[in-house]
């Protein structure tokens, strides 16, 4: 066996994506110690926008880090919503100012890359936490006190017969993403599925695009599609994403995809939508995959968070956020209830799981919803333009009010 690190209080996170990362924050505040496992040997900037909204600005502020993720950050003056059949709005959701004094902080846009890096700074920055980039965990196994895990090393350089590594500890927590090996291999629960939609997306310099589309969150709303974006990257980027009902299936995070394809897609819709779409010379695409509600996230001290948990179609704009508040949960149970950690994460589990299912069912509520055709569409519509602009914001008060205990 090679060189072992044990230490019986010790917690790993398979995973540094934003939920591993977030939860070694979340625990090495409270003075417990944490090794995150990633089987990527450097943390790339691979990926496009995703929403910080107030329920998440609630546990980075307890981190902290709020000040380190503002140069990177914008907050869209409001989410206006168009069709593919008109670029007039038929709703405008208030946020800036209006979602900041309703929910106490503010709702931002952020590139994952920049997220990652002001998470990934932060950890290396904090004497609890060790960082093993490279390293791949393949499997694990427990007994009434403690785990067993087994790592492998990974990426360019490694070395496919060097020899395993392995680790003991307290509790193994899988912030490893939607094709959880934690999951789908050490907890034997079904993986995510593919959900028949494509995301497809593209970063540009914002001074390419139009002035109207500068300050606000777009989202078009159409048959068997809809598009979002918005600005990023402390207003200097432009993040597009065009989500379509097209059955794609890999497990990869950035495909190359058919540009003319895409613009031949969305030929039918607004002018101002197709000159958006026009604007990226390539475009990235990955197939959304999302799991059905209702399995259970823990195993005695293995635990689950994040997508490996609760992969969800991004519609809501909340798979991030939900990652997050997870991290916050756990680290609370796990910081009180050492003593007896499959209960402590049991706790966990019963605190979070209603609100992860129910976000869950709002973004596959949305997706019906976005995607619809006429004359339902019609209908849809109606309702939007008829509702008050703050009514409609208040909808998602259960959502964006969320605060940790305490704060
Ligand atoms: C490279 C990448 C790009 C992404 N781009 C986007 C995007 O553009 N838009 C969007 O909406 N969402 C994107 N996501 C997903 C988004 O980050 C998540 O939906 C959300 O943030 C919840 O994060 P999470 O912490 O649960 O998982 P993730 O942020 O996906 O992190 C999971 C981490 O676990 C690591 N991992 C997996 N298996 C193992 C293993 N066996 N051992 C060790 N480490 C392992 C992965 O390398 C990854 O770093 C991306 C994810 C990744 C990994």
């Amino acid at each position: 066996m090679a060189q072992s690190r044990s230490d019986a209080n010790r917690i790993f996170i398979a995973g540094a994506g934003i939920g591993g990362l977030t939860a070694a924050l979340c625990l090495s505040r409270r003075s417990r110690p944490v090794t995150v496992i990633e089987q990527a040997s450097e943390l790339r900037p691979v990926g496009s926008g995703l929403q910080l909204p107030p329920n998440t600005m609630q546990v980075m502020r307890e981190l902290g880090l709020e000040d380190a993720l503002l140069p990177h950050v914008v907050a869209p003056r409001a989410i206006q919503v168009m069709t593919a059949h008109s670029e007039d709005p038929v709703a405008e959701i208030p946020l800036g100012a209006t979602a900041e004094k309703r929910y106490g902080a503010p709702y931002l846009v952020i590139h994952r890359a920049d997220l990652q890096a002001v998470l990934l700074q932060a950890a290396r920055a904090s004497a609890g936490i060790t960082l093993r980039l490279g390293t791949r965990l393949r499997d694990a196994a427990q007994n009434a006190d403690r785990i067993k895990l087994e790592f492998e090393r990974a990426g360019d350089d490694a070395d496919p017969q060097a020899p395993l590594d392995h680790d003991t500890g307290a509790a193994l927590i899988g912030a490893d993403g939607v094709w959880s090996t934690v999951r789908r291999r050490i907890m034997g629960l079904r993986g995510a599925a593919f959900s028949g939609r494509t995301a497809y997306r593209a970063v540009i310099p914002v001074s390419e695009v139009p002035q109207r589309w500068r300050n606000v969150t777009g989202l078009w709303l159409g048959p068997r599609a809809h598009i979002v974006h918005y600005p990023l990257a402390g207003g200097e980027q432009f993040n597009l994403v065009a989500l379509v009902e097209e059955d794609w299936q890999e497990e990869v995070w950035s495909a190359q995809a058919d540009r003319d394809a895409l613009l031949s897609r969305f030929r039918d819709w607004p002018r101002g939508c197709r000159e958006l779409l026009s604007l990226p010379s390539s475009w990235l695409k990955w197939a959304l995959c999302s799991m059905d509600p209702g399995t259970s996230w823990v195993d005695g001290r293995f635990a689950l968070l994040g997508d490996a948990a609760h992969a969800m179609l991004p519609f809501a704009a909340q798979g991030a956020a939900m990652a997050i508040e997870d991290a916050d949960a756990l680290a609370r149970h796990l910081s009180e209830g050492m003593d007896d950690v499959p209960r402590a994460l049991r706790a966990y589990e019963a605190e979070r799981q209603d609100r992860a299912e129910r976000v869950m069912r709002l973004s596959r509520a949305n997706d019906r919803i976005y995607h619809m055709r006429r004359p339902l569409s019609l209908a849809r519509d109606a309702v939007m333009r008829a509702l008050p602009s703050e009514r409609l914001l208040a909808r998602l008060d259960w959502l964006y009010g969320w605060r940790p205990p305490g704060a």
